[in-house]
């Protein structure tokens, strides 16, 4: 959801609803808020919410010479934001077919390009947002990029890649398409984007707000609600959906530099993603729309656990 309304004599604007991928769209959409912020004469904005939507927010803000207050009830680590596989998957449970016009395609894709670009701006730089080596395992060859979602992603997004044929990878799938990805390191990178926010000057003030009226008593003439699942209740949008995700980690292994991803293990039931970091092996493989449980689904994590175990005791 991104869009402004009048709250009294404020602007309102609502950047949150990034589904499974937040982490990868953030900068954009950030970006985009900040220019619908720019048509209020005043420089004063509070961001509601310190995930990574509020966080980029404030910092988009910042450049074009705002000051700005970020209010929370959580801040990181305990967002659902630290709990993030943080992949560059921005198309990922974000995009209804059915709901597409060409106005939501082009705010998609500018978003997209402007993230995209941001994030290859911080490789290197000490925010854990690297680029990694991903494999597609594939029981056939691919026939093209035909899904819909892609489409959408602008051609000069897309890495190269390459798929390997039998005989020409370790790994027990008969192909394997190797692209390099952007990869985000939560902890780090959320961490970083606090610190640089408060260097330029913001505070973080610890508050929930239960209502539209909280958010008019601020005094800020600009409030961007980044909240996340959380305005649901708090703005009251019923169509706003949870697509939940676990991720389950093993202790870091340095030597595994490469992710992979597919359904690639037959006691995988479905797709399945593995994932190195500094603060652990990623496992994960779950997607439940609907589901507001905060509680790990015990069996899910015993089926990716066992996939991946399966998996690479197949490798060569
Ligand atoms: C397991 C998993 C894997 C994922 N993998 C990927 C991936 O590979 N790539 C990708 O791009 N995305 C991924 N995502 C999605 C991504 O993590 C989210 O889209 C993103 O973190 C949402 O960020 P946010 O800032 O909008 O929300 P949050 O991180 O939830 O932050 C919301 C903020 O708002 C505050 N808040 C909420 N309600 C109120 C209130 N009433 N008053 C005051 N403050 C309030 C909270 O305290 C918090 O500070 C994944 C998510 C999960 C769970």
């Amino acid at each position: 959801m991104l869009r402004g309304e009048r709250l009294d004599d404020k602007l309102l604007i609502h950047n949150y609803g990034h589904g499974g991928a937040g982490m990868s769209l953030s900068w954009g959409t950030a970006r985009m808020a900040t220019e619908m912020a720019l048509a209020r004469p005043e420089r004063s904005a509070a961001v509601v919410g310190c995930g990574v939507a509020g966080l980029t927010t404030a910092r988009q803000l910042q450049r074009h010479g705002f000051e700005v207050t970020i209010y929370a009830a959580t801040v990181p680590p305990e967002t659902t934001s630290n709990m993030s596989l943080a992949a560059w998957t921005p198309t990922s449970g974000l995009v209804d077919p059915e709901r597409r016009t060409p106005e939501w395609d082009a705010q998609f894709r500018k978003a997209a390009t402007v993230a995209y670009r941001e994030l290859q701006l911080l490789v290197g730089r000490g925010y854990g947002v690297s680029w990694l080596d991903a494999y597609a395992l594939r029981a056939s060859a691919p026939d093209g990029d035909s899904a819909e979602a892609d489409t959408l992603l602008p051609s000069e997004l897309a890495t190269a890649s390459a798929t390997l044929g039998p005989g020409e990878h370790p790994f027990p799938t008969p192909y394997a398409t190797l692209r390099p990805s952007l990869r985000i390191e939560p902890s780090v990178y959320l961490d970083r984007l606090v610190h640089d926010v408060r260097e330029a000057g913001a505070a973080i003030v610890i508050r929930r707000f239960e209502s539209r009226a909280g958010l008019a008593s601020l005094d800020e003439p600009v409030v961007v609600n980044c909240t996340g699942l959380g305005a649901r209740d708090l703005v009251g949008d019923d169509e706003l959906t949870p697509l939940k995700g676990q991720l389950t980690l093993l202790v870091p292994q340095a030597e595994v530099d490469y992710a992979t991803f597919g359904a690639a293990s037959p006691v995988a039931g479905g797709f399945v993603h593995m994932s190195p970091r500094r603060d652990g092996i990623a496992l994960g493989g779950t997607s439940v729309e609907g589901d507001w449980s905060l509680e790990p689904d015990e069996e899910a994590r015993r089926r990716i656990v066992e996939a991946h175990v399966d998996l690479f005791s197949r490798m060569r």
